[in-house]
């Protein structure tokens, strides 16, 4: 129901995702890549954003100056960050000497070392002309824009960050550092592995379970066709695990991380009109995204951009 808020902007040779709520603002700049156009080859062919081992940093370093060139965000300050599943948000500034330097959301100090990418999951700015980033290949993208107070944030949510409640409190942290009022905000969703492909083993359900009552929201029931049932039964049989005690690895549901970005939005006060779901599962779309899922670790990387224009 929401794919249509979202379109695909095409502009030389390369093709990102846009929100059309989003679109209404002229100073901001925002955009979910996908893999078309670019000059990486297979395992990344395409668009590769993200420096990995499976492709060349040059080629990396010319996808992204294409496409942030097509953005109009070319000359930005591009801001760093060391993605680690977690639930911490920076708020990035800029130094006396016109540097990019990273605090901890409601802090006054200056994150020491700031010229290392600190470790985190989120970043948010005031600042014109700086490029905030989200580099994914199955986990969720989320960008957040306070149009009143032109602040705007982009959070990765993976299964891990999502459990940490990293959406839930970047939101607190966007508060607490601009005073955002979180029924103001806009929340753009963007492509991620979904329910239909997310296949999770029962430490996951049970992770959720223990820190979200509404937990049972999130998951749907694993689609089994009759012989694939019969199968797992036969695994666990042969395998004699006692009951409760089958291998990890077994996918127990399907993960709505969708659902729980839903919630930990609305739970910090955001109305549900101004949360924008893009309606796409990088899993069942190769063709326009990178999935670690579905191709593997070597694959390449999407990213979703947010910036205030100068
Ligand atoms: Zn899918």
């Amino acid at each position: 129901m929401n794919g249509q808020t979202y379109q695909i902007v095409s502009r030389g040779r390369l093709a990102w995702l846009e929100s059309q709520r989003l679109q209404k603002f002229p100073w901001l700049i925002h955009a979910f890549s996908t893999r078309q156009g670019g000059v990486s080859t297979a395992p990344c062919a395409g668009l590769n954003l993200g420096f990995t081992n499976s492709d060349r940093r040059e080629r990396v370093e010319e996808n992204r100056r294409r496409f942030f060139r097509q953005l109009g965000a070319g000359k930005f300050a591009l801001a760093p960050l060391h993605q680690v599943h977690s639930s911490h948000s920076f708020v990035v500034n800029r130094d006396s000497a016109n540097h990019l330097v990273y605090q901890i959301p409601g802090a006054e100090a200056f994150l020491p070392g700031a010229q290392d990418p600190p470790a985190g999951d989120g970043l948010m700015t005031c600042e014109p002309g700086v490029l905030l980033t989200i580099r994914t290949a199955d986990c969720l993208p989320l960008l957040l824009v306070d149009a009143r107070r032109r602040v705007v944030a982009a959070v990765h949510a993976g299964w891990r960050g999502a459990l940490a409640r990293i959406i839930e409190k970047a939101v607190g942290d966007m508060r607490r550092a601009f005073a955002c009022d979180p029924r103001k905000l806009i929340a753009a969703v963007g492509p991620s592995i979904r329910a239909c492909c997310y296949e999770v083993g029962q430490e996951v359900v049970e992770a959720f379970q223990g820190a979200f009552a509404e937990a049972d929201g999130f998951f749907q029931p694993l689609r089994t066709k009759p012989e694939a049932a019969t199968d797992r039964h036969s695994i666990l049989f042969l395998s004699a695990y006692p009951p409760g005690h089958a291998p990890e690895h077994l996918p127990a549901a399907r993960l709505d991380l969708t659902a729980v970005a839903r919630h930990q939005l609305t739970a910090a006060g955001l109305k549900p009109a101004n949360i924008l779901i893009a309606d796409y599962c990088t899993a069942c779309r190769t063709d326009l995204f990178f999935s670690h899922r579905r191709e593997g670790p070597a694959t390449g990387r999407q990213v979703a951009v947010i910036a205030i224009r100068e």
